[in-house]
């Protein structure tokens, strides 16, 4: 019996990935990406140049066996490390002991699983090639390949994994109903160096986020194994205090030593890098259907998110475990697994969209406040001392498989209870598991 067939129109990170679960279950994969090869090519892999996986992505990648070869050349981030405008350094945990995000290459991570989608017999990967075209009813895709020719693919199933701008998606949109919305912020986003010191060393504390929270804007730094950060400034696009705004050399050197004082130093590339990199923007994509015909979307091609919540990848991660578990529960019948992977995971790239929009307002914003402080304070301890009775947002989205749309109701809960405590001056009884307990139930009755 000839095996079933299916097209990925995307190699980023989560269609490589896709490709190799897809093959693991048997199927003949043929996956078509835009660019060169990456493993060939030095190019850049796009948007950012490192990104903050944590257990839901990695969960993804244990069950294709390479979690640990990723971890390898990972930097574990226990907490956010504040600068203020000063210079002056705050920490707050993540977690608790044990528990941290870890900074990854994306290039290096999509290397990686492009060589294991590879390594299987059933995959064929073809770089450089455009889709440009997809018939929903004949799985169908058409493609401009390097020297401008037309090549036409055919399979049982098509996925489309091809990001935030997602050809396939528009197909569907032209093709019929589909609920659509794509929503800018007002911040753009430019990517900065910290190189490694001159003896070789990290120039900031390696195990840590660096945020330099500045209220209307922030920047942000994670570290790399070259010992470097990458730092990213997210900054209005236009008004008064933009990217509008920084024209020159002088425009430049004056925003950041006003406001990133302790950083410059730290940054010798500054304004080469400033005028050389370019400014990206930051969208949230939602729609639905996921699916038409016999093609379905994956990751970013369905919900692309802001990245303050560190979770787009990992959310595409996830997507390939719920399709995979969808397809065994359908017993390889993909039309029912389609149906039932965008149905189960409609409502948690909704959830997870807006949390990452309100963590944006955490980390330019609260980061730096003293109130605030005082909120992680109480929070961190009860996620300590009661880890079986109360778990923070953060820590359920980032620490756990829990779905993010019960992660987004219960920690909105548990924000609450926190914020009573504080309003209460009931710090000194939270040590008192059964006083934690009462006041988590009555917040539990007061929501249902
Ligand atoms: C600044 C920034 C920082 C981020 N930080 C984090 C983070 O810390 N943690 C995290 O989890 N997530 C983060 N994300 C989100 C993460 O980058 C995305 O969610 C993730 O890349 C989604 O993977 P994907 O495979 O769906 O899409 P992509 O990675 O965008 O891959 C899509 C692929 O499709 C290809 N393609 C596009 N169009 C076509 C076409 N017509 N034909 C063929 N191929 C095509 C592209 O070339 C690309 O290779 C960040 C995003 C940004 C912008």
């Amino acid at each position: 019996m000839s095996k079933t067939t299916i097209t990925l129109v995307g190699g980023g990170l989560a269609g490589s990935l896709m490709a190799v679960y897809f093959a693991k279950k048997g199927y003949q994969v043929n996956l078509f990406e835009r660019r060169p090869d990456m493993r060939r090519a030095d190019i850049s892999a796009g948007k950012s140049i490192n990104l903050a996986l944590s257990t839901r992505g990695l969960r993804a990648l244990e069950k294709v066996g390479l979690k640990e070869t990723i971890l390898t050349e990972a930097i574990p981030m226990h907490g956010r490390t504040m600068h203020d405008e000063v210079g002056q350094l705050s920490y707050q945990p993540y977690g608790t002991e044990g528990q941290y995000i870890n900074s990854v290459s994306r290039g290096g991570l999509n290397i990686q699983l492009l060589k294991l989608a590879d390594e299987n017999p059933d995959v064929h990967l073809f770089f450089n090639h455009k889709c440009i075209d997809i018939d929903f009813k004949t799985g169908e895709t058409t493609y401009l390949n390097e020297a401008g020719e037309k090549v036409v693919q055919k399979a049982d199933y098509v996925v489309g994994s091809d990001g935030a701008f997602s050809r396939v998606r528009l197909r569907m949109m032209k093709s019929g109903r589909l609920d659509y919305s794509q929503d800018y912020l007002d911040h753009g986003y430019k990517e900065l160096t910290i190189p490694a010191t001159a003896d070789g060393q990290f120039a900031l504390e390696p195990n840590a986020l660096h945020i330099w929270p500045r209220g209307e804007y922030m920047m942000i730094a994670l570290p790399n194994p070259d010992k470097s950060f990458t730092c990213t400034l997210f900054y209005p696009f236009t008004g008064p205090n933009s990217f509008d705004t920084l024209k020159t050399k002088s425009d430049v050197e004056g925003f950041f030593n006003t406001h990133f004082a302790d950083a410059v130093p730290l940054m010798p590339t500054l304004v080469e890098d400033y005028f050389e990199n370019p400014t990206g923007s930051l969208v949230t994509v939602r729609c639905y259907p996921w699916v038409k015909g016999k093609a379905a979307l994956l990751g970013d091609a369905c919900h692309a998110v802001v990245p303050f919540y560190g979770q787009g990848m990992n959310c595409a991660f996830e997507d390939c475990v719920i399709l995979d578990e969808c397809i065994d529960a359908a017993n390889g019948n993909l039309d029912q697994a389609f149906q039932a992977y965008q149905k189960s995971r409609k409502e948690n790239a909704d959830a997870i969209a807006d949390l990452a929009i309100q963590n944006f307002i955490e980390m330019r914003d609260l980061v730096g406040d003293d109130d605030f402080l005082h909120y992680k304070q109480v929070e961190h301890t009860l996620c300590e001392l009661h880890p079986d009775l109360f778990q923070s947002q953060y820590e359920m989205v980032t620490f756990t498989n829990v779905p993010y749309s019960v992660a987004k109701t219960k920690g909105a809960q548990n924000t609450k209870v926190v914020k009573k405590i504080i309003a209460n001056g009931w710090e000194d009884k939270i040590t008192d598991r059964t006083f934690v307990r009462d006041v988590l139930e009555k917040q539990d009755a007061l929501s249902s």
